[in-house]
């Protein structure tokens, strides 16, 4: 990380308006659904502008093959994968070192909420799809996994919600797209972050910034998640709350 803020940093407190149109701290528009999928224990559907994922969860069941159980907890398998149709260029189908990576981060990032000990000898197995990629598909999984963990009725100590913050074009911004990724100065950086105690689940960083950025980009990832986090809790009351009810439940679940 150099120290020495770029020269375009502190530009940045303008409102200068991003080739999308958005301000710094905008999301594009988002969509968030819960129950999408009818066969699956509990799923979810995550839109971030032209960034669209659903994520399926199963179990908890019996570990397959057995001799993988853990005896302990349930072990949780995480699969991210994006679909050929997904990208610009058709995708080969199935894992690459992408994939598997992204798989591996959020399921690090999941296992720190989820009560795995309550099902020992079980797996938990969550499928994430990209229909369409558009930047920041690793934090809508990620947004779409937790999401559908809590609509399979799994234990949770907290709602994971993530965002992409970054630098592009010399602006701190929020929710990057792919053209803005693609920017000559741009640093991508995914956060993931629990809702009530705030620890940062997952954090990637792409390229080099000075402290001041970075502890931009922390601040508007972190203000960011309760946004998203809000807008998962009301996903979820859509799906749960009964006509004229009055539920409190203050961030808490
Ligand atoms: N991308 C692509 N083809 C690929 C992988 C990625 O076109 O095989 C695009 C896609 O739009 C993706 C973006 O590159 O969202 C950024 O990918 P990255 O690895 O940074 O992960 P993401 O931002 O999606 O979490």
């Amino acid at each position: 990380m150099s120290d020495k803020p770029s020269k375009d940093f502190h530009e940045n407190i303008t409102d200068r308006l991003r080739p999308d149109g958005r301000k710094p701290d905008d999301f594009r528009p988002i969509r968030i659904e819960v129950g999408v999928i009818k066969r699956a224990d509990g799923s979810a559907y995550v839109e971030f502008g032209k960034t669209r994922v659903v994520a399926a969860v199963y179990g908890p069941e019996p570990m397959h093959p057995r001799h993988l159980a853990d005896p302990e907890k349930a072990v949780l398998i995480c699969r991210y994968n994006m679909l050929p149709f997904s990208v610009e260029e058709r995708k080969k189908p199935g894992p690459d070192r992408r994939s598997i990576e992204i798989s591996k981060v959020v399921k690090d990032a999941l296992s720190t909420v989820v009560v795995l000990e309550e099902f020992p000898k079980c797996m938990i197995s969550v499928d994430m799809v990209v229909l369409e990629a558009d930047a920041g598909t690793r934090v809508a999984a990620l947004t779409a996994a937790s999401l559908a963990l809590a609509d399979a009725g799994i234990p949770m100590r907290e709602m994971i919600s993530a965002i992409a913050c970054g630098r592009a074009n010399g602006q701190i911004v929020v929710d990057l797209t792919k053209e803005e990724e693609d920017a000559e100065d741009a640093v991508d950086v995914p956060v993931a972050m629990s809702s009530l105690t705030k620890r940062i689940s997952l954090l990637q960083m792409d390229g080099d910034l000075t402290i001041e950025e970075f502890e931009a980009i922390l601040d508007k990832a972190s203000k960011s998640c309760v946004k998203i986090h809000a807008m998962q809790r009301d996903a979820l009351l859509k799906k749960y709350k009964k006509e004229g009810e009055e539920v409190d439940i203050d961030g808490e679940y």
